[in-house]
């Protein structure tokens, strides 16, 4: 499979210019040590509070007068649906997004502020993609999926970009991994620009589609797990068409964790670097706080790391049930 070109990637920085923020990267003392610097790439501060605004964005840009009359569709875990509600309210196009049972409630209230025709479907990622199929075939709406699209990618992949002009000395980019747009994108970039550079992919361990996959050498299905990383959840599509490729050509290492690991890391990055991640947005740190994976990880981390943190939109009642330690996440035993 060809991989997209970093030219796509330029464009779909001059598209998003003016509707998407260029985020902060911000030194993270609390995760630095003598050997190596840390800093986070603050997705978070997103107006939909994620980095799926950048992929919507430069899709939507893409289409034509005709396609965008028809109105755009997706299936998502809930940061997608939002920022492609968002953005189509501002061009006036309409949007129409399939969620499973799954997705927390703060998401679908989101989405519906946003004035998107919300449907909600079945209790996995698939069933809500079944409902996108029909609409496509149906009433004729314009697809826009949340990861495997070339011009998601390349939207996504306005990240690496601006972490490389910002610091071309970093040496590692730690990133979270569900369909792969987010991994495919900043990689493709990072590396056309410093092929140097290392990329390391964290999931959850529960329900790691891309895992078993790329174990598998083809796209697999899992059974979808709830997670507090719940933006990770769903598969990576039988049928993956740039992904699945994309990811297993640039990724460097591949690292799954524990829910109690992403609930450590939330409350961390709360208390100490006063930041409200959502839990697919914790993994990044979560990797360097628990000592003996950072150990075996040190010699390859490099002197200069950055960190995708890559959304906010958590449920405000279990973040503080996370943080305060009251959440049941605590009373589960722990890995070591
Ligand atoms: C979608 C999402 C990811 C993962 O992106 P993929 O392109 O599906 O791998 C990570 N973090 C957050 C907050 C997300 O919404």
């Amino acid at each position: 499979m060809k991989l997209i070109e970093l030219a796509q990637i330029y464009r779909a920085r001059r598209a998003i210019a003016g509707r998407v923020t260029r985020t902060p990267l911000i030194p993270a003392l609390s995760l630095s040590d003598a050997q190596t610097e840390v800093r986070l790439k603050l997705e978070t501060t997103q107006p939909t509070g994620a980095f799926k605004l950048r992929g919507a964005v430069n899709a939507l840009a893409n289409l034509s007068v005709e396609q965008r009359a028809k109105g755009v569709v997706c299936a998502s875990t809930g940061n997608h649906g939002r920022a492609l509600a968002w953005a189509a309210g501002q061009l006036g196009v309409q949007a129409t997004i399939c969620l499973s049972a799954l997705v927390p409630g703060n998401k679908v209230e989101a989405i519906r502020r946003l004035g998107a025709d919300v449907r909600i479907h079945g209790n996995s990622q698939d069933a809500a993609q079944q409902l996108v199929e029909e609409l496509v075939k149906q009433q004729g709406m314009i697809e826009i999926p949340p990861f495997d699209h070339a011009d998601i990618i390349a939207g996504q992949g306005t990240i690496g970009l601006e972490i490389l002009e910002e610091w071309p000395e970093v040496d590692t980019l730690i990133v979270g991994l569900s369909g792969g747009g987010l991994l495919s994108g900043i990689a493709l970039a990072a590396k056309a620009i410093k092929p140097s550079i290392r990329v390391i992919g964290v999931s959850p361990a529960r329900g790691a589609a891309m895992a078993a996959s790329l174990d598998a050498g083809k796209p697999v299905d899992v059974e979808e797990l709830a997670t507090l990383a719940d933006s990770l959840g769903g598969g990576i599509g039988l049928h993956n068409r740039y992904t699945f490729a994309h990811v297993r050509r640039l990724m460097d290492e591949y690292v799954l964790l524990e829910e109690i690991e992403i609930a450590r890391s939330m409350r961390h990055l709360y208390r100490e670097e006063q930041l409200v991640a959502e839990g697919a947005a914790a993994l990044g740190a979560a990797l360097l706080l628990e000592p003996p994976r950072r150990a075996a990880l040190a010699e390859r981390l490099g002197r200069r790391v950055a960190i995708i943190v890559s959304g906010r939109n958590v449920d405000m009642d279990s973040f503080t049930a996370i943080v305060d330690g009251t959440h049941e996440v605590w009373n589960t035993p722990t890995v070591d």
